[in-house]
């Protein structure tokens, strides 16, 4: 295929074609087209958009790339979620196995990072032995053995968006509401869900920082969803500030794990538990808020959900008494802990300014063939709101060098404002819930 008229097209403002788009991604995805044409006309969306219709035919054809997990007519419902992406967003490690020790199948197939936020995979992969890269039968027999399965894109599942994903996070294509649209629903609709719950984030550490934008990603994917078949619920969550305290790879594992012991800082579970409810309704297990609430809390209580991610740690090759016992987790060299420079109220803690200084530790990739240090990151031990004395620790930082530690102390120092005036928490935690019936303010 001759891809220069058609980023041409694109350039210009018009349309490819649903028959179009499917070639560019079929051939794209056998690397028959390179990346440098790829990463023009993912620019020339970035800046002209895309149709309905070309936005349907690029997520078919992200999905179609690809095998799916077949549906399970005969086993509990199927559901999953999936994030926007945010700066110590580690949501994920807890609720999955919370929601599957509820009864409820959760293929967690989950993304690397992608500019200055982090992604499950690259968490999981910190954890000794930790295969993500599980072919199509193994994942689904154990998600029929388990209940639960989290795991990478492989070659077999939406190869496309694997390759556009990680072409994107190097060409500065990532903010687009198509793009990503389609990202994450290509490969959740390979699942063969029953249903899907969306953790769309806003403000300044989000791709997209202003509400508005962020309910029009919502209602996008909710229609791809509800189009194809599943079920699609989205919660808008805050990013105006990391979510929990630990920011990078091992840390935020960490952290996880401490969740599932319900030692989880108090932001970290709301939204958890906020998720996890809409899952167990969408899944058909419980009718009422409160009582899915309850069941939640139940199984965290009880050590159930950290015992399911004890199970699936060890279905895919690590050691499952890491989730109670975490010192085998990577370690940095060098260790600092930064106290405030001056007594008040903490005004502002950057997300975005955090996630970059992580990449730029080695904690991201700023090259698509990056490896990443899963040690490196911030423990930020204040929240905005917070009233803090000259001294106190404000936060610790893990590096793999001097220099790195440098790093994360000028961003610190660049991320964390403090104010004499009492300072408020910042945005609500979760305040829209969108359906196909339409926006609910929640606060
Ligand atoms: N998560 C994804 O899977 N894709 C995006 O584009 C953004 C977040």
């Amino acid at each position: 295929m001759f891809a220069v008229p058609l980023i041409e097209r694109k350039r210009d403002g018009g349309a490819l074609t649903p028959d179009e788009w499917s070639r560019l991604v079929a051939e794209y995805a056998d690397g028959r087209i390179p990346d440098y044409q790829m990463a023009a006309l993912l620019m020339a969306v970035f800046f002209r958009g895309l149709e309905s219709r070309e936005l349907s035919a690029l997520t078919d054809a992200m999905c179609a790339s690809g095998a799916r997990l077949a549906a399970d007519a005969d086993g509990p419902p199927r559901v999953d979620k999936h994030s926007t992406g945010g700066v110590g967003d580690k949501v994920s490690l807890v609720l999955a196995p919370l929601v599957a020790s509820c009864g409820v199948a959760v293929p967690m197939m989950s993304g690397r990072g992608l500019g200055h936020t982090g992604g499950t995979l690259d968490k999981l992969e910190s954890i000794p032995g930790f295969r993500t890269e599980l072919p199509l039968e193994a994942a689904r027999a154990q998600l029929d053995r388990l209940g639960c399965v989290m795991m990478g894109q492989t070659d077999e599942v939406a190869p496309a968006d694997r390759r556009l994903y990680a072409l994107r996070d190097a060409t500065a294509t990532v903010e687009a509401i198509p793009l990503i649209a389609a990202s994450i629903m290509s490969k959740k609709l390979a699942e063969g869900l029953n249903g899907l719950v969306l953790d769309v984030k806003r403000g300044s550490g989000a791709f997209l920082p202003e509400v508005e934008d962020g309910l029009a990603l919502a209602q996008t994917m909710i229609g791809l969803g509800e189009d194809r078949g599943c079920p699609t619920v989205a919660l808008v969550t805050a990013m105006d500030r990391p979510l929990g305290r630990a920011c990078g790879n091992a840390l935020e594992v960490e952290e996880a794990f401490a969740a599932l012991r319900n030692e989880g800082p108090d932001d970290l579970m709301e939204v958890v538990y906020a998720l996890g409810v809409e899952m167990l309704l969408l899944a058909g297990q419980e009718r009422e808020r409160a009582a899915a609430r309850a069941t939640l809390e139940g199984r965290l209580g009880s050590g159930a959900a950290a015992q399911k991610l004890g199970e699936v740690i060890e279905a895919q090759g690590g050691n499952p008494a890491i989730v109670e016992d975490p010192a085998v987790l990577p370690e940095a060299e060098f260790v600092d802990v930064v106290g405030a420079a001056e007594s008040g109220y903490v005004v502002r803690i950057e997300p975005r300014v955090i996630g970059r200084a992580i990449v730029e530790m080695g904690g991201g990739r700023r090259v698509k063939e990056d490896g990443v240090d899963a040690a490196v990151g911030l423990v930020i031990t204040v929240n905005p709101g917070d009233r803090v004395e000259q001294g106190e620790p404000l936060a610790s930082l893990y590096a793999r060098d001097e220099a790195g530690l440098e790093v994360a102390r000028r961003a610190l120092r660049e991320a964390v404002t403090i104010g004499e005036a009492r300072a408020g928490a910042g945005l609500p935690l979760v305040s829209h819930r969108v359906s196909k019936a339409g926006v609910e303010l929640l606060a």
